[in-house]
């Protein structure tokens, strides 16, 4: 199984050393041959404005919704939740996501005080807490109804699932913790 990581831009380079540590084969993706290539993605952290420009520029925009459009398995953690979301508040008017998740998502949505913090999170499915770091994070503001909530942060939705795109509005790369990694995997193999 091959999980591509995009790495136009932002936090992709953790997010290959976890899958690595679980044994998968985890190549950065910046074009779209390399994105033929891959069985699943990961989009990353980072600036989803910025990203967005890039996908792009790069010509990747249209291939990577057309892969997402035919069920390829995602997982978007924190811009790459923005870019993932169905609607996106607080955005720039030209920046576009794939609406691979019904949800409404208001970029930098914590404010000021809570830009960054940290949390450690009931997940659905871990026995055991994962501490999540959260930076700058989208906030959930709406959850379709065909999509699972897997973690909430004082009562807001931060990790969920709907069908092959699972999204976070933390980092989950940031720590050692593999075990969001491995239940992504895990779905892959499932799917
Ligand atoms: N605030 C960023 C954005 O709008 C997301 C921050 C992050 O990915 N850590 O894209």
């Amino acid at each position: 199984m091959i999980v591509g990581v995009l790495a136009l831009q932002g936090a992709f380079a953790l997010h290959q050393q976890r899958l690595r540590d679980l044994g998968v084969t985890a190549p950065a993706v910046r074009t779209h041959a390399q994105l033929d290539d891959v069985d699943a993605l990961v989009v990353p952290g980072g600036e989803s404005t910025t990203m967005s420009h890039l996908l792009r520029t790069n010509e990747l925009f249209e291939p990577l919704a057309k892969r997402l459009g035919d069920g390829m398995p995602v997982f978007g953690t924190c811009a790459g939740m923005i870019l993932c979301a169905s609607q996106v508040e607080d955005g720039r008017p030209d920046q576009r996501s794939f609406a691979a998740i019904d949800i409404t998502v208001r970029r930098n949505g914590y404010g000021r005080q809570l830009a960054s913090f940290e949390a450690d999170l009931d997940v659905d499915a871990l026995a055991e807490s994962f501490h999540a770091v959260f930076i700058r994070a989208p906030r959930v503001e709406r959850v379709g109804t065909d999509v699972e909530v897997l973690a909430e942060h004082d009562g807001v939705p931060v990790l969920l699932r709907q069908g092959a795109c699972t999204v976070s509005s933390f980092h989950p790369e940031l720590t050692p913790d593999g075990r969001l990694h491995q239940m992504f995997v895990d779905s892959i193999r499932e799917s």
